[in-house]
């Protein structure tokens, strides 16, 4: 596809997405902001959707993303980091995203606070400014079933609402981190709007201890109504915008 078929078809696409969005905060206080997850497609594709405007997006892939963000330095685009983080990656990381929407356990703050701290210092000695915290999102498994999950094999969904709390608290005390609020995906085969409904409530009862922690990340192509419904802050929105992903890679 040409340049410029594949920049209409972006835009078209956008528009739309952001119409829905209109629609849906029709009455509300705000409108949510819209992140475009822009993993699987080319650094090109983010390159046409910064051209129509965009400046958010989201990755959920290291080497993917460490390479579009270095393609694209010196734009101004901010880098959300949405997909599950190994703590051997909080380095590279760290190095270009400005939100990370996936903090779900003790041992990641831990190497993201080193990683912060090896990041200024990487920054100070090549002679650059400081970068800025880092931005921390809690994500949340709002998975109400019972069933028994495989320990340690399935990809966690999140951390459980009752450690939401401490996990504030760390990130609140860790240097270079800020508790910035939650992030959730609706659970397959469960109603968005009630997800999103929990979600708020647990954002609510956040606020309360970190004001500052306000960020709520919820809803995709599929349920972005849902999420605005129950007052997201942010939408995460790929495949309505960049069109069908490969199923595997
Ligand atoms: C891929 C992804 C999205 C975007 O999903 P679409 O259905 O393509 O809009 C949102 N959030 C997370 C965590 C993702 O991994």
């Amino acid at each position: 596809m040409s340049t410029n078929s594949r920049k209409a078809e972006l835009s078209a696409n956008l528009e739309r997405v952001r119409e829905r969005i209109a629609r849906a905060a029709a009455g509300r206080p705000a409108e949510p902001e819209l992140i475009v997850v822009t993993k699987f497609f080319p650094a090109s594709d983010v390159a046409l959707l910064h051209d129509l405007g965009v400046r958010d997006v989201g990755e959920n892939r290291d080497q993917e993303a460490a390479a579009k963000a270095a393609e694209l330095a010196g734009r101004g685009l901010r880098w959300h980091f949405i997909g599950q983080l190994q703590t051997n990656k909080a380095k590279s990381v760290v190095q270009y995203a400005d939100l990370l929407h996936s903090v779900d356990r003790p041992q990641l703050i831990q190497a993201l606070r080193k990683a912060m701290a090896a990041e200024q210092q990487r920054r100070q000695a090549a002679g650059l400014e400081p970068r800025a915290d880092l931005g921390c999102l809690i994500q949340v498994d709002l998975d109400e079933s019972d069933l028994p999950k495989a320990a340690g094999t399935a990809a966690r969904g999140g951390a459980r609402p009752g450690e939401i709390r401490a996990l504030a608290d760390a990130l609140q005390e860790a240097e270079g981190l800020a508790p910035a609020g939650l992030m959730a995906v609706a659970p397959l085969g469960a109603d968005p709007a009630r997800a999103f409904g929990r979600l708020a409530e647990l954002s609510h009862r956040l606020k309360e201890e970190h004001p500052g922690a306000g960020m709520v990340s919820a809803g995709m192509s599929q349920d972005l109504e849902a999420a605005v419904a129950a007052g997201a802050t942010h939408l995460r929105v790929g495949s309505d915008v960049l069109g069908p992903r490969p199923a595997v890679r």
